[in-house]
């Protein structure tokens, strides 16, 4: 303990003490390097009984901070100071403070709810936001307000907006919030745009031997988004000064090659990290920091209904926490791999991953432990789509029934894996292969052992797993893959078999247990020599060049296309169809070739079509009406014009509609084609519905009084003196047109009106042309007629021209007299 060097948070541990004494949630936000991860466990250890669990994003933190916790105590890591990370428990029953992954608790909730002999919980970096934090968090304070008053949270991080964590603890009276300052030396900013038109790699090797050059000291620190840029930036490196070393630092290496990188050095070193060095580990003496200003995250795809990693361009607030990694020991430097104006284009806070992931793990994990996700509290709601979509895979998989957790289900909650995976080892154990089903889930959780060129058939695969010889196998991942295939048997023989004993299996128990838990990715070639396939779930896919499989699959891992072409089939197994289980049904569908519906008998998986044969029965009428009416819906202005007879029936309708609203016209009047599911009843084809008499079919809906009144009001000819009936006109938004010959009209005086308007009146010339258009008849004739007859008289003598037209005799034709 003497050999402690003072940090800046011990001075705010005494008010932390304090707040907890009479508190249970605090927000404890401190500078990185001030010293939270480090000594506030001890803190919150001196002040409670029991244990004190600290939860850290990912597993290198978790062992590096427990190491770092047990040093300052001057113990042996695995005593009073311990971990749990997954295949690592380093603890025994004394320990007083252990340091798990954030994914661990929610096991751990599960099997003991009360979280007995736990009397305080730490959440660390919790502004990274996981959804294991997020999950952790809400869960946590589920427990302290139902069962255990006494259970101390503590939250912490050094980017934290703390208002929205008390918020959520009902506000700072509940939840107070308490900040150290830090210790931090300036961080000069450069900005050094890579040029997007050459790699990346060689170009941040470049930033990084000019640093070297600058400084030959100082640790430099590489954030860099992948595995793969990390080898590539070290092959680009080449000479560097023989004294400085170049380790990588990321997820998937060895416990001793992390610490390597993690370890005091007393000569200069290059660490090409991924973002797990962007928070929570210390790595002493970094004074530069070269960062590509990207990052990989996990995305759900909706498309294809999995969860893929994505790159992206990294926030400000990553940004800003990258470049503090150089402030720590002295002045230091950040170079970025992107110019100044991209920089203020960038998002301020990353996207939480709630927000992003696939939750079907975690809706799981919430019926598991007796809530739904509609009745859960969550710290940020994930998006209602995800949640639905969640629910849908879980009840394929049978792992929930409604809003009900199954006895399967509760089994595929305690397997560490997707639930997908779990239910494929679950039914691989019920049929006798559990060896090659948790296999299988092994290969799919885990990193491939393979290169990507390898063959892509699972069942191969499966067989180089139990190989001792040489298979092109990457020996770390393949022994990765081996450990949890290992854990998967043993927890699986564990729990039992739950399954139900009902569901159909085929021939073929390794197939049967994959289509379990993959019915979705059921697919099929378009053809036989087809590189293209349908999946069950509608989606089109494509072979990757090394996936060899038969007609049928069932695709276990598919990644993105590239350049946003269609995602690619990596590692499959091929299918017989006899291994789809299902039975024949009735389908009712539209053939868009006959332009018709019909009927037949399918057998299918989903979107693909297994067999047909032609049905046996009838489908109902309203079955037929329907498909009909879905496939004429988006076609009914085509099918529909509504330019034949109705056109005039629609017009005089509405502007009897218009002129006496009272009355109860029928509600189709603005939208006939609303009617098309009465149009589509009996009828089974587009031919059969252009043949319907749209006018009468309307007619015929208005009832007996109504057309009466449609006849006063607007009807559909009028009488002219010469006895005819003239059809009527109903132009939209204007007065009603009568068109009749200037002769038929003698001795009408006055204009006729319709709806309470005057109707407009083309008077025509012999010729059918209008020479004079009025709603004043009376002036027509006193006035304009004379006019008319001096013009039109000598060019249609055989018609009469009578200069008092309103006595003269009207006529329909010419009299024959005048030919005399
Ligand atoms: P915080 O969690 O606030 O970011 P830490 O508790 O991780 O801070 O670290 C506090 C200080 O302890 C660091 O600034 C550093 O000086 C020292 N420290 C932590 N871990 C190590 C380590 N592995 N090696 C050397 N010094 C360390
Ligand atoms: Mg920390």
């Amino acid at each position: 303990m003497s050999g402690r060097i003072p940090l800046p948070i011990d001075t705010v541990l005494p008010a932390l003490a304090d707040t907890l004494r009479t508190h249970n949630t605090v927000v404890l936000s401190a500078p990185p390097g001030s010293g939270k991860t480090t000594r506030v466990p001890p803190a919150v250890a001196d002040l409670v009984g029991g244990r004190v669990l600290l939860l850290q994003p990912r597993r290198v933190a978790a062992r590096a901070c427990a190491h770092r916790i047990a040093f300052e105590d001057g113990s042996r890591v695995g005593t009073r100071i311990g971990y749990h990370v997954r295949f690592e428990k380093v603890s025994n029953i004394n320990t007083k403070i252990l340091v798990l992954t954030e994914g661990m608790l929610t096991g751990m909730i599960q099997n003991d709810p009360f979280l007995d002999g736990i009397d305080a919980v730490i959440l660390d970096e919790f502004h990274e936001r996981s959804i294991h934090s997020d999950m952790a968090l809400s869960m946590l304070a589920e427990i302290v307000a139902d069962v255990r008053p006494d259970l101390k949270l503590i939250i912490m991080s050094a980017t934290l907006n703390a208002a929205p964590i008390q918020a959520f603890f009902g506000g700072p009276e509940h939840c107070p919030s308490i900040t150290a300052s830090g210790r931090c030396f300036d961080v000069a900013i450069a900005y050094r745009p890579v040029d997007k038109e050459r790699w990346l790699e060689p170009q941040i090797a470049a930033a990084i031997q000019d640093a070297i050059a600058q400084d030959n000291t100082g640790h430099v620190l590489v954030f860099l988004p992948g595995v793969g840029e990390i080898e590539r930036v070290r092959t680009s490196l080449g000479n560097l000064p023989p004294n400085v070393q170049v380790l990588p630092l990321h997820g998937r290496l060895s416990a001793k090659a992390q610490d390597l990188a993690i370890a005091n050095s007393a000569t200069q070193k290059v660490v090409l990290a991924t973002n797990i060095a962007e928070t929570s580990i210390t790595i002493d003496g970094v004074t530069t920091v070269v960062d590509s200003g990207l990052a990989r995250r996990p995305r759900f795809d909706q498309y294809l209904g999995m969860e893929r990693l994505e790159l992206v361009p990294i926030s400000v607030a990553s940004a800003d926490q990258r470049a503090g990694r150089a402030g720590r020991t002295r002045p230091g430097r950040c170079v970025r791999m992107w110019s100044k104006p991209n920089h203020s284009l960038r998002a301020a806070h990353d996207v939480a991953a709630v927000q992003l992931v696939d939750m079907t793990p975690s809706t799981l994990a919430l019926y598991a432990w007796g809530t739904t996700p509609a009745a859960f509290r969550w710290f940020e709601a994930p998006p209602e789509a995800s949640v639905t979509r969640a629910k849908q895979l879980l009840q394929e998989l049978h792992a929930i029934e409604g809003d009900t957790i199954t006895g399967l289900g509760q089994s595929i909650a305690g397997l560490p894996v997707h639930p997908r995976l779990a239910r494929v080892v679950l039914r691989g154990q019920q049929l006798g292969v559990l060896h090659q089903a948790a296999g299988a889930a092994a290969l799919a959780s885990e990193r491939d052992p393979w290169p990507s060129a390898t063959e892509g058939d699972l069942l191969t695969r499966l067989d180089w797993m139990d190989q001792p010889g040489n298979t092109g196998a990457n020996p770390r991942a393949l022994t990765a893959a081996r450990l949890v295939r290992d854990d998967l048997i043993r927890l699986s023989r564990r729990i039992g078999d739950r399954s139900p004993q009902d569901t159909p299996s085929s021939d073929n128990p390794i197939l049967s247990a994959l289509i379990a838990g993959f019915p979705d990715r059921v697919g099929r070639k378009r053809s036989i020599d087809s590189r293209e396939v349908l999946l069950a779930s509608g989606v089109g896919v494509k072979l990757a060049p090394a996936a060899q499989v038969g007609e049928w699959m069932v695709a276990i891992t598919i990644t993105a296309g590239p350049h946003k072409r269609a995602p690619l089939i990596r590692v499959a197994a091929t299918l017989n169809p006899t291994c789809l289980v299902t039975s024949w049904a009735e389908e009712v569908f539209f053939d868009k070739n006959k332009e018709a519906v019909v009927q037949r008998t399918v057998r299918r998986w989903g979107a693909i079509l297994i067999a047909e044969k032609p049905s046996p029965q009838q489908a109902t009428p309203s079955d037929i009406a329907r498909v009909l009416e879905d496939a004429a819906r988006p076609r009914v202005n085509r099918l529909f014009p509504l330019d034949g007879p109705e056109k005039r029936l629609l017009a005089r309708l509405r502007f009897a509609a218009r002129a006496h609203p009272d009355e109860a016209w029928p509600t189709w009047l603005a939208e006939p084609t609303v009617l098309l599911n009465e149009w589509c009843m009996g009828r089974r084809s587009f031919a059969a519905l252009k043949k319907l008499d749209v006018a009468a079919d309307l007619l015929g809906r208005i009832p007996w009084d109504l057309r009466k009144k449609l006849d006063q009001i607007a009807p559909e000819r009028m009488r002219v003196p010469s006895g005819s009936m003239v059809q009527m006109e109903y132009p939209v938004g204007a007065p009603p047109v009568l068109a009749a010959r200037v002769q038929q009209m003698f001795g009408m005086l006055k204009t006729p009106t319709l709806g309470g308007v005057p109707i407009t009146v083309h008077l025509l010339a012999p010729n059918g042309r209008p020479t004079q258009v009025t709603s004043d008849l009376a002036h027509f004739w006193a006035n304009s007629y004379a006019l008319v007859r001096k013009d039109l008289r000598g060019r249609y003598p055989r018609h009469a021209w009578p200069e008092d037209p309103s006595t003269a005799i009207p006529e329909n034709r010419p009299r024959k007299k005048r030919h005399r």
